[in-house]
């Protein structure tokens, strides 16, 4: 320990990193902080996994730390005054507008950051900018999920929480995720589940670490979920296990699935999915026959051109065999970021106001003008899928981009950098000089989550304290006092003297926030939406009784090939996640020395076969080459993955594998298809 008990002091709050929404005390010394520890809390049971015991406080104290203003003159960052910065700001988004409408202006908010500042993030875009051209990071992970479970349940996020689907449950439908890595705290409780006798059913095209003690593993090839589904269910209807009463009672549109579903019997399925037709069968009588089966998702499922449609599989899959609205069973997507649930609860989304009421819908549109009171665009705006490519082309001229970095995560880099050269003014709120950053006229330094009061939606719905534990470094600013001063000088006077007195308007205009507040978060430790009113104890599992929409909606969906499938010149399927040590973009894993030493470098997973085939060994450098680009990397041989498929993870600049991946969207939640493209590979000699 770097540190004696008596010197320090230790403030609770919520992990910075994963949607599991640890908690853990944050140690602070002499106003740095130099340590955490785990709390007891409910989804994380006293765990905390290497990035939230060692990552989560280095970062904060890191010597690269933006800590005044710049702004950029000849092609040069200058520090800058937060008057001359904001005015200019000011300026400029006032200029564009009134040239070229509001519709010009666009803004990506910050799914890390606390739903206060994402609330009032969406409030200056569209009261101040005018514009419902506004997004968040959800729209390249899970926005499939708000779409699919919206659509077919009427509630986009996880059903039941983390612990009721990890105890005393019979089997778990792990479909597309590899909770060990990306949601470490909630992998270690299914293990625990594993030795108490859940069965597992992996569905994956890997080689996970879950599968070597899983019932059963079906290693389907990437792309192939809709058909797998369809499968599913043919199996359960011809055997007769399907819940005909909850069909009756509780949903619509079983007619049609049943239609579509005749269509996929286990043969046809094991072809397309590459798996055996007595896998199959053997997984949907499992999944079928147990009392308590979760259905538990991840990336997997949603980042697919038919991404939308593979969560809408789920959602057909527990309602055909009647396991929603129960303890230990449920559609359950697991969401990346930290506040990522949160960002989209806040409706930091083109369609949704908070808590997704429709900006399409007059009434909604109404409320918010008169509590706001402001005339609103009554567009729906464009997703950051959208935006990007409009700004290459000239329609988004002005862009503020609050903590996310699109030319690391998003698809097919050339492309974002292209977007990004062609705006007229571009604006940057963020910790570090991030790649993005670097392209902005103007760079705002925010502060972090130890720096700050607020709230995280973890992604089983529960609202969860952050706690200030320190002060900003230099002259950085609360982030959403930057966006009231932003608003202010735009014309629309706005201003909160705390992120509590936000909570409380959040839950005047918000009906599934109605009943959370502060004190009451103080109280119980956290809260999970829908909480409507101050006597609502939250809402740990959904659709009890009845679906949020009514009726459960099944949906009758055909399979479709994903939309770049290997040839000749490209002939591996290439798939993306991420490992165990760091978190997406490395903005703050990467700023931990330990943690670099153990993971520093890209890789890409290759089937033994193929590197016999190609002269590869483990550790090799090689070329990887897709349409869009080429980078380096180094070889990781074994039989994780079948031959002629390859994986990489998403996390390194240097060989930063989105220069491959490709940007053709699903064409609901406009989600790209980052989990199938087609590369090739050559060994570097
Ligand atoms: Fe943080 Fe997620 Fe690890 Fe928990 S599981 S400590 S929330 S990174």
């Amino acid at each position: 320990k770097a540190y004696r008990e008596w010197e320090t002091k230790k403030i609770p709050t919520t992990c910075p990193h994963c949607g599991t929404g640890c908690q853990m005390n944050l140690v602070v010394k002499n106003n740095k902080l130099v340590g955490v520890e785990p709390i007891n809390g409910a989804a994380n049971k006293n765990l905390l996994c290497v990035k939230g015991k060692f990552a989560s406080y280095k970062f904060v104290g890191s010597g690269d730390r933006l800590t005044e203003p710049l702004i950029k003159r000849n092609g040069i960052f200058e520090p800058a005054t937060w008057d001359e910065a904001l005015t200019l700001v000011a300026e400029k988004f006032s200029q564009l507008k009134a040239d070229h409408g509001s519709d010009s202006l666009a803004g990506f908010s910050c799914s890390r950051s606390i739903n206060e500042d994402n609330y009032v993030f969406q409030k200056m875009i569209r009261a101040a900018f005018g514009t419902n051209n506004v997004d968040n990071c959800a729209r390249v992970c899970h926005s499939a999920s708000v779409h699919g479970l919206a659509h077919t349940l009427g509630s986009g996020a996880m059903t039941n929480p983390i612990a009721d689907i990890t105890t005393d449950v019979d089997v778990i439908l792990l479909v597309g995720s590899n909770p060990e890595e990306a949601h470490p705290v909630i992998g270690s409780q299914i293990r625990q589940a594993m030795q108490r006798g859940t069965k597992v059913i992996v569905v994956d095209p890997r080689k996970i670490d879950l599968v070597k003690n899983c019932e059963l593993h079906l290693q389907i090839q990437a792309g192939t979920n809709v058909a797998f589904a369809n499968g599913m269910m043919h199996v359960i209807l011809k055997e007769g296990l399907a819940d005909r009463t909850f069909i009756e009672e509780k949903t619509e549109g079983f007619e049609a699935l049943e239609q579509i579903v005749a269509d996929y019997p286990p043969e046809k399925v094991a072809e397309i999915c590459h798996i055996e037709a007595e896998d199959l069968i053997k997984a949907a009588r499992l999944y079928a026959k147990a009392e308590k089966a979760p259905i538990i998702y991840c990336l997997g499922v949603t980042e697919h051109s038919t991404g939308t449609e593979g969560v809408m599989s789920m959602s057909n899959m527990a309602m055909l065999v009647g396991k929603l609205g129960k303890p230990g069973c449920g559609v359950n997507p697991l969401r990346g970021q930290n506040n990522v649930q949160g960002a989209c609860d806040m409706g930091c989304m083109p369609y949704d106001f908070p808590g997704y009421q429709k900006v399409a819908n007059p009434e909604v549109m109404k409320k918010f003008e008169e509590a706001w009171g402001v005339t609103l665009n009554k567009n729906v705006g464009m997703t950051s899928t959208q935006v990007l490519p409009a700004a290459a082309k000239g329609k988004i001229k002005g862009l503020y981009i609050f903590g996310e970095d699109p030319i690391v995560t998003d698809p097919d880099t050339n492309h974002v950098r292209k977007a990004l050269e062609h705006l007229e003014f571009f604006v940057v709120q963020e910790l570090f000089m991030t790649e993005t950053a670097a392209y902005a006229d103007v760079v705002l330094p925010g502060i972090s989550y130890a720096e700050k009061d607020g709230t995280f939606t973890n992604t089983e719905r529960r609202v969860q304290r952050v706690r200030k534990a320190i002060e900003p470094r230099g002259e950085a600013r609360e982030d959403f006092d930057i966006f009231c001063d932003v608003m202010t000088r735009l014309g629309y006077p706005c201003h909160y003297d705390s992120a509590k007195e936000i909570m409380d308007e959040i839950a005047a205009v918000t009906p599934t926030f109605g009943g959370i507040n502060y004190d009451r978060l103080e109280e119980t430790g956290g809260l999970q939406w829908p909480c409507r009113t101050t006597e609502d104890p939250g809402t740990p599992i959904m659709h009890v009784g009845e679906f949020t929409r009514g009726k459960g909606l099944f949906m009758a969906i055909p399979y479709k090939k994903a939309r770049e499938l290997p040839d000749e010149s490209y002939p591996y399927l290439m798939s993306t996640g991420r490992m165990l040590y760091h978190y997406n973009t490395r903005a703050m894993t990467g700023r931990t020395e330990g943690i670099n030493q153990i993971a520093n470098r890209s890789y890409i997973e290759i089937n033994t076969i193929d590197a016999n085939r190609l002269g590869i060994q483990e550790g090799d450098k090689v070329t990887v080459k897709s349409r869009r680009g080429t980078i380096e990397t180094y070889a990781a041989v074994g039989n994780r993955v079948f031959p002629q498929e390859v994986f990489m993870t998403f996390h390194f600049p240097d060989g930063n594998v989105n220069e491959l991946t490709n940007a053709e969207f699903d064409d609901i939640a406009i989600i790209p298809e980052y989990k199938v493209c087609a590369v090739d590979i050559t060994p570097i000699r």
